[in-house]
């Protein structure tokens, strides 16, 4: 079954359209700097199909006309949508709530909830909410699926989804820990299982996601029994522009005493923390260039990043008691073996090490990069969210 996968973001919309059968991507793109003013003809759109790549230029005013003028690209590059028998349409949903923990076969009651789930992902929902009005309102045939970034963590135990706040205003207020990265967390363990050979139900696994968000989630015979990100994708590790884990101190004194309001720290932690805070760069291409100029502040920025990691692997060890697989996986987890390194180095006495060749090798399939016979297995596996929620639409229509 051929299905169009929509990840519509607050500034950006990512889509493939996919064989959910066969795995195979038949056109994939990226719409970008939605509602920024750019210089005219500069590029907003790239669309790859065929070996070949159609771009659009100029300014992309908000979501749906960036969805548009996508559609227009499949139909100029020869996949027009209306005709390529679509089978589904899979979105990326970031927050499900307590509401949806499947994917959900979309009707106007499910957006509506989807909507009124945005005061738990302000960011996030609406944006979605809008990729999938204008998906329906283009392919009204076509039907849609939403699959939850949360849906994964749903089951979470309730020692680890708990803050200790008041109960009464939590409860009132939605307030405990969902988790998100989930469709990535939950594809890359089943694959660390299919890679071993052995049963997910006998694994007890920590996967570490580490792109532009950052997540590590503790998996015990497959299922998550915990995660670092918590009511909204905020919290936990450090990442390429929020700031994970702080006391919750800081957002008080920074209202009361530097002027904020709380959009302004909400910005501040959202979008100028993390590695962009503290080196000016957030892509850890860059980072790594930085630190090889002697930039302290780059160095500092990486050595926050993997202290935070490390508390967090320190974290899983003791809550698994016996870990399997610890598995590096997104843009900087498949990438950047620096980090790898960095982040397991000196916990030979846990059985976890990483063997300097293979992780340094360039190799982008599942592989293992601690030594034959090491006795946990530390492996680099690509994450394939697109693929997962293709499946999942697939299996929900056919
Ligand atoms: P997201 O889906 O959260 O936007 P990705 O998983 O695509 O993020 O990860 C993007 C990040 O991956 C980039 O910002 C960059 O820091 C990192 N990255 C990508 N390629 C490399 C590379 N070759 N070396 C190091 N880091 C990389």
């Amino acid at each position: 079954m051929k299905v169009l996968v929509i990840n519509s973001g607050s500034s950006s919309i990512k889509y493939q359209l996919l064989d959910a059968d066969s795995a195979s991507v038949i056109a994939s793109g990226v719409v970008q700097r939605i509602g920024e003013p750019v210089a005219a003809g500069s590029p907003t759109i790239e669309h790859k199909t065929d070996g070949r790549t159609f771009e659009h230029g100029g300014e992309v005013p908000y979501q749906a006309a960036g969805l548009r003028l996508v559609f227009e690209l499949f139909a100029e590059s020869g996949h027009d949508l209306a005709e390529e028998g679509l089978g589904a349409v899979g979105h990326r949903v970031v927050h499900g709530g307590e509401v949806f923990y499947e994917p959900t076969l979309i009707d106007d009651k499910v957006v509506a909830a989807i909507a009124e789930l945005s005061a738990l992902a302000p960011l996030h929902n609406p944006a979605n909410v809008v990729g999938i009005e204008s998906a329906r309102a283009l392919l009204p045939d076509v039907p849609q699926v939403a699959v939850f970034d949360t849906a994964f963590f749903h089951g979470l135990p309730a020692a680890a989804k708990t803050y200790a706040i008041d109960a009464e205003v939590a409860a009132a207020h939605g307030v405990r820990r969902y988790g998100f990265h989930g469709t990535s967390h939950e594809y890359v363990s089943g694959q660390v299982a299919e890679f071993l050979g052995r049963d997910p139900g006998a694994l007890n696994q920590i996967v570490l996601h580490l792109g532009n968000g950052a997540s590590a989630s503790a998996v015990r015979g497959g299922r998550a029994v915990d995660t670092t990100m918590g009511l909204t994708p905020l919290e936990g590790l450090v990442m390429g522009t929020r700031s994970g884990d702080l006391d919750p101190g800081i957002i008080f004194h920074l209202i009361r005493t530097a002027g904020m309001d709380v959009n302004d720290v909400d910005a501040l932690l959202n979008r100028r923390s993390g590695i962009k805070g503290l080196s000016g760069v957030n892509d850890f291409r860059e980072l790594g260039r930085l630190i090889e100029t002697g930039d302290p502040a780059a160095r500092l920025a990486f050595e926050v990043y993997i202290h935070r990691l490390r508390r967090y692997i320190g974290a899983y060890l003791v809550e698994l008691g016996r870990v399997d697989a610890i598995t590096f996986t997104a843009g900087v987890g498949e990438n950047d073996a620096k980090v790898r390194a960095a982040a397991l180095t000196g916990l030979e006495r846990f059985g976890i090490r990483v063997d300097e060749a293979r992780n340094t090798a360039k190799d982008r399939s599942a592989r293992y990069i601690s030594p034959a016979g090491a006795e946990v297995a530390v492996l680099v596996v690509p994450t394939n969210e697109e693929l997962v929620i293709a499946r999942a639409a697939a299996r929900l229509v056919g």
